[in-house]
């Protein structure tokens, strides 16, 4: 494959579901370099009247809780027991912060990758949240034209990257451990509540008395949280990827949250503001860069930033001055 092919050529590959042709799209997407985002851009305005059509689920926790294995295990009974096409797509936010990878250390769900109906592909790194969660979304729109029709979306649960997998997801699973609290485990605040399932796993073995206590607790606890808008009920169930218990109630209680969610309008009303606040994050983005990329602007930032700090400027007549400034060469540029 040369470096002279054209949208056209992108897409068609795609659509037929070449996964090679699929893995060099997603790289156009996630590139910072101003031709492979024009091309990416094309691709995807021409992927998109074919995507859309899968199951979006998020799957987060702990280092450790056994995400890679409930993936690879879930996975491979999919694409065997149901006939799904898979695509895994896994956030390693790590990479960008400690310079080395979480993900990329193992040698991840090799079995479910090997399957001609899987696809799995680490998310790049050493880019900002902002950046990753851009990709991820365009990744999806590429998966789905390709054929895939259940994707999972891994993450590590260390940032906020669990909040920003909610937002483009239609089903958040929590992984979860037997015996221990949500603090202890590094489970933030905040992310149980955004839970559609927790599933406590590694529920086997001499720790399958403690899963069951721990899912007790935790189906209690979803009691008190405030009812959601998709009027679906949160749960809390068992499961263990060693002996694949409990996988199929994870599964089946999938396709009731679908079936409930599509009957009450919530599933597209959900896939509607997802895509609107993914348009407002772009768009911020946007304005954002052609703001302090302007040379103006650039060259007044850091004064205007000192005269604050010394108290000379008020905040808002140094942002005022800025807003001016940027105006006139705005006005300047024109003429
Ligand atoms: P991740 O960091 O959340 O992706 O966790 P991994 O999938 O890498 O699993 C962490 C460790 O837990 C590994 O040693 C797994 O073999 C083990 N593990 C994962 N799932 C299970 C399970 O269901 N039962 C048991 N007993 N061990 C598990």
């Amino acid at each position: 494959m040369g470096r002279h092919w054209a949208a056209d050529d992108y897409v068609s590959g795609i659509l037929s579901g070449d996964r090679v042709v699929l893995g060099r799209a997603i790289t156009l997407v996630e590139s910072t370099r101003a031709e492979h985002r024009e091309l990416a851009n094309s691709i995807l305005e021409k992927c998109l009247p074919h995507s859309g059509n899968s199951f979006r689920i998020g799957v987060t926790g702990p280092p450790g809780v056994g995400k890679s294995s409930f993936i690879e295990a879930f996975g491979e009974k999919l694409v065997r027991e149901q006939a799904r096409n898979v695509a895994v797509l896994a956030i390693d936010p790590s990479s960008s912060v400690s310079g080395g990878s979480i993900l990329g250390d193992k040698t991840r769900m090799e079995k479910l990758g090997n399957l001609a109906n899987a696809f799995i592909r680490p998310s790049p790194a050493g880019k900002t949240l902002g950046g990753v969660a851009n990709c991820t979304h365009e990744t999806i729109l590429l998966c789905e034209a390709a054929g895939f029709d259940t994707i999972i979306i891994e993450t590590v649960g260390v940032g906020q990257s669990e909040t920003a997998v909610s937002g483009m997801v239609d089903f958040f699973l929590l992984l979860h451990l037997p015996g221990a609290g949500d603090e202890l485990q590094g489970i933030k605040r905040g992310i149980v509540e955004l839970a559609d399932l927790v599933a406590v796993n590694k529920a086997d073995g001499e720790r399958l008395e403690l899963a069951k206590s721990a899912r007790r607790d935790l189906a209690q606890a979803l009691h008190f949280y405030p009812e959601k808008p998709s009027g679906w009920l949160p749960k809390a169930v068992t499961c263990s990827s060693l002996t694949l218990d409990g996988l199929s109630d994870v599964w089946s209680l999938m396709l009731d949250y679908q079936q409930i969610t599509k009957a009450n309008g919530w599933f597209n009303e959900n896939r509607k503001r997802q895509r609107m606040s993914w348009f407002s994050s772009q768009l911020s983005q946007a304005l954002e860069r052609f703001f302090y990329e302007n040379d103006q602007v650039k060259a007044a930032l850091q004064p205007i930033r000192l005269s604050v700090e010394n108290g000379e400027l008020s905040p808002t007549q140094a942002v005022g001055h800025l807003m001016d400034l940027f105006q006139t060469a705005i006005a300047e540029s024109k003429k």
